[in-house]
This record gives structure tokens, C-alpha cells and sequence, in this order.
């Protein structure tokens, strides 16, 4: 039975060759994650690690006209009281209505726990179907039901029959998988099983009918624009900033182009059939469903990596580009994007030259920004990724080639990567979000690897990641007084040994 058949998806640490406990250099690193043997190590000691319920509700929220059931005792929806805001936020971003979602708990006690939530869950999605009248609702399944064995999908399967909402589970119990991108493919999996992917005639369009004498022009027309529209698949950490640039480049190409499947609605949903190529921009974040919509519908995608810096800008829209036909086209648009993005960003290069950076966050963007600095004349001193897996090992390979004796960590660790900052003292850090704080502490100057609010793609986000460098060099205050006040909980003798003593087989 294929993956997508299955009720339950699943999670990384079985569909793909990963791991997330590695010191060494880029080039073991690939033939590690290659030979499986990246799988067998752990550490003896963790600090803490996230919870994937979060990336998949993330994405949940952006869903227009959506509500959400969390099956879950009350503690597992504390999220979505930022969450929420943060995704009407980014409706409003991308001109539209800034709801917030409406959300509620089956609440489980410890009753439930022995008993079982079904009955609990049953009421609860017929109680929001009632009461916000959404299109779609999303039940989230966490780590308490699916220890119960709660039957969730025969819940959902007798409410799909008389609830007027499209019901879509997501199965995110954080328990079974250590990585929390498990959680991309726990969205799309609900997605791609509980909604409609293709057109439905004459609501969406005209068939071709005898009676009609407009009927074949038109659908030559559709069949066209159909055949110059490309899908690019967004993530949370991807603003409208990048989204812009991005539309920005391909459209000066005669390409159409839409974004899914953040932001989208059960309409736009219905559509995601009508392009002639999906586009990633992040080889972690969205394969699932690209190779879900080449299998069930015979559409090609190309995952070409972050379009970030200018070597892997040019190969994103050259890949894009061949498969239309356009690379010539394409090529001329390039020169001219970056012979002007060149001469922007001269007076910031000339400020950041020779110093050094400590990158760390999600193995696509830490892989593909530090080859982008690099060209740019910033030393990178260790690369540490949240995670690897398969899907990044291009970008890596691309690491190995071009930064041959940079260490290479896969980490999120915060003890780990404090004892990086203190032992290689680098000049900055650009690192995760919710990292910040830990790096202010230590006084040294660090800025986000990716933000929503900002641009980080393309000519548009070099200029504007230069820009952010260069001024966190010179507002010096907080971070100074915040790490002359602060005491940090490790002892010393914790520097003196090795940063990753225990990562081990
Ligand atoms: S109980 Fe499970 S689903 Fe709920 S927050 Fe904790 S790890 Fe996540």
C-alpha cells in the first residue's frame, strides 16, 4: 500500500534516510545520510526538542475559512492563541481577510484517557461545523489519542456524511518522530486525502459541448494559460516579500504564477490541478505532495532548492525556465537582475568582507545561505542543521565543493550551539528563529535566517540580508548590557570539552 493510502503518513524517520545527530564535514555527512548509518545516531544527552504538532497546525491556521479541532488534552492548543494572530498577520499580508481562526479542544481528561475520546470528538467537530460554519475542519490528532487508539478516522469518516464542512484529519503525534518536518508531510497527507484536487465542471469550467459555438475557443484559451502557470509551494518561514520577488522574476518570464498551499482556500484547493508545473522552494519542505500530484496527476514538479544568493538564484529560474523552453529568456533576465543587484549591494560587501558567521537552523537554508555568503566574501566558520535528510543532500554535496573544511553539525541543540558561539567566537550568528535570545546573551551579534516580514529570496533578499548584517553590526547596545548581566546555567569546564561529546551510535 502506498503512503498516500494510508490513513495515518508517515513520519521521516521511516519514509526517508535522515538524522539529526552528526559532527564531521559536509562530504561524510552526505555518505552518512546515503548509507543509512546517519539513522543509528543519537546523543546520551538531550536538551529539549519540538513537538511537530506545531509546524503542522502552523500551517493549518493559514488555511482560509478553516476552523480547527484539536483532539488533545487543553495543554496541546496553547499555540494557536499566537498562532492565530500571526497567520491573520499574514492573511492580511497577502491581501486578505485577516481572520483569525476559530479553534477548539475535545479537551481530554484523564477519564477520556481511559474511556476513549471518540464520542467527545464526534460532538466536538459537529459542534464547530454548527457554530462557524467553516469549509474546512481540521482535526488534529495528538500524542493522548493516538496512545488511547482512539478510532479517529471512522470519526471523521461518519462526520464527512453529514456535516457540511470538508473534514481533514492531521495526524501529528509528536511522539513518533523525532524530526519535526514529519509534520509538512502530516498537512499534506491530510490535504491530499481530504480534499478535492480537481476542477468540478461547470462551476470551475465550461466543457466542450456542441450547443456551445464559444465552447472550443474557450478552452483554448484555458488550455493555454493553463499550460504557463506554475504552482510554488510556500512554507511559514517563506514572507510575501519572497513570494513577490520570486512572482516578480517568473512573471517577467510570461509566466503565471500561484502560491500554495499556505494561504490558499477550499477553492484555490480545487484548482491546484490547473498548472503544468509545481515548483518547490525548499527540498525539505513540500516532496510529498509534489510527488503525490506527479503520481496521481501526472504533473511534473522541479525542487531546485532556496533560490537564495546568486548561484542558486540562477539555477532555480534556469530549471524553471528549461522546462518551458525559456532559458535563453531566462538567461538574458538573469544577467540583467544581477548586474544591477551587484552594484546595490557594493557599499554593504565592502562592510562584511572576511568576517566571520556561524550559521545554524533548517538544512536548505543554512546549506544554500552559506555558499551565498561565502561568494560574498563572508567566512563561514560551522554550519549547523536542525536536521538532514535526502532531500538535501544537492545542496549539501554543493557544501562539500564549496566549503571543503567547514565543520558541519546536524543540531538543534542550544547547548550545543552555545558552546559553538563561545568557542569559535565567530562575528555573527544567523540562526533559527526563537534563538535570538540565547545568542544576545552571549553578546555577540546574530540576525534571523529566515523571517516572514523580510525578503531573503532572490536579488531583492541579497540586498536586504546585506542590509540586516550590516546594521546588526552597528547597533551594539542591548546585546552588550544584556551579556555583561547575564549569567549563563553551564559550568566552565563544560567548554573545555568537545562541543558534541554526546552525539554517539
Ligand atoms: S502532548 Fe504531544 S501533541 Fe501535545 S504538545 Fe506535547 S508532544 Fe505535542
Amino acid at each position: 500500500m502506498s503512503y498516500y493510502e494510508q490513513n495515518v503518513p508517515p513520519v521521516r524517520d521511516t519514509r526517508l534516510k535522515m538524522g539529526d545527530s552528526y559532527s564531521g564535514c559536509a562530504c561524510d555527512l552526505v555518505e552518512c545520510g546515503r548509507s543509512g548509518c546517519l539513522l543509528s545516531q543519537g546523543r546520551g544527552f538531550w536538551q529539549a526538542n519540538a513537538c511537530q504538532m506545531a509546524l503542522s497546525l502552523m500551517m493549518a491556521t493559514t488555511v482560509e475559512n478553516s476552523a480547527i479541532v484539536m483532539h488533545a488534552p487543553g495543554g496541546c492548543g496553547a499555540l494557536l492563541h499566537s498562532l492565530s494572530v500571526s497567520s491573520a498577520k499574514g492573511k492580511a499580508q497577502r491581501g486578505k481577510a485577516p481572520l483569525t481562526v476559530p479553534w477548539i479542544s475535545t479537551n481530554l481528561t484523564e477519564a477520556d484517557v481511559i474511556g476513549g475520546g471518540e464520542r467527545k470528538l464526534r460532538e466536538t467537530i459537529e459542534f464547530a461545523d454548527k457554530e462557524f460554519r467553516p469549509e474546512i475542519i481540521f482535526v488534529v490528532v495528538t500524542c493522548a489519542p493516538s496512545i488511547i487508539g482512539d478510532d479517529v478516522e471512522e470519526v471523521v469518516r461518519q462526520a464527512r456524511t453529514h456535516v457540511s464542512a470538508d473534514v481533514v484529519s492531521l495526524h501529528c503525534p509528536g511522539f513518533r518522530s523525532r524530526v519535526v518536518a514529519s509534520a509538512y508531510d502530516t498537512f499534506y497527507h491530510g490535504i491530499l486525502r481530504g480534499l478535492k484536487l480537481s476542477p468540478t465542471p461547470w462551476v470551475d469550467f465550461r466543457p466542450i459541448n456542441s450547443a456551445d459555438p464559444d465552447g472550443e475557443l474557450f478552452q483554448k484559451k484555458y488550455l493555454y494559460q493553463k499550460s504557463h502557470t506554475v504552482n510554488i509551494w510556500n512554507a511559514t518561514s517563506i514572507g510575501p516579500g519572497d513570494e513577490k520577488e520570486v512572482e516578480r522574476l517568473l512573471n517577467a518570464l510570461g509566466l503565471k504564477v500561484r502560491f500554495f498551499a499556505e494561504y490558499s482556500s477550499r477553492d484555490e484547493f480545487r484548482l491546484v490541478t490547473e498548472a503544468a508545473l509545481n515548483v518547490s522552494m525548499c527540498n525539505v519542505h513540500d516532496d510529498y505532495m509534489l510527488k503525490y500530484l506527479e503520481e496521481k496527476f501526472g504533473m511534473p514538479y522541479v525542487i531546485a532548492g532556496m533560490p537564495i544568493g546568486f548561484e542558486h538564484t540562477r539555477r532555480w529560474i534556469l530549471q524553471i525556465a528549461k522546462h518551458f523552453n525559456l532559458e535563453k529568456e531566462a538567461i538574458a533576465l538573469i544577467d540583467s537582475e544581477e548586474a544591477v543587484a551587484k552594484k546595490a549591494i557594493e557599499p554593504f560587501v565592502a562592510q562584511i568582507k572576511g568576517k566571520s558567521v556561524l550559521m545554524c537552523g533548517g538544512v536548505v537554508r543554512v546549506g544554500s545561505e552559506s555558499t551565498a555568503l561565502k561568494e560574498l566574501g563572508l567566512k563561514v566558520l560551522s554550519i549547523r542543521a536542525y536536521h538532514y535528510d535526502e532531500g538535501a543532500e544537492e545542496i549539501f554535496e554543493d557544501v562539500a565543493e564549496n566549503l571543503p573544511d567547514t565543520p558541519v553539525a546536524v543540531s538543534n541543540q542550544i547547548f550545543e550551539m552555545t558552546h559553538q558561539i563561545k568557542m569559535l567566537k565567530p562575528d555573527l550568528v544567523i540562526s533559527h528563529n526563537g534563538t535570538q535570545g540565547y545568542i544576545a546573551k552571549l553578546g555577540v551579534p546574530s540576525i534571523q535566517l529566515f523571517n516572514a516580514d523580510g525578503t531573503f529570496f532572490a536579488y531583492n533578499g541579497i540586498y536586504q540580508i546585506l542590509r540586516r548584517i550590516v546594521f546588526e553590526f552597528k547597533n551594539t547596545s542591548y546585546r552588550d548590557r544584556l551579556a555583561r548581566h547575564i549569567k549563563l546555567p553551564y559550568k566552565k569546564s563544560y567548554f573545555e570539552e568537545d562541543a558534541f561529546k554526546y552525539i554517539k551510535k
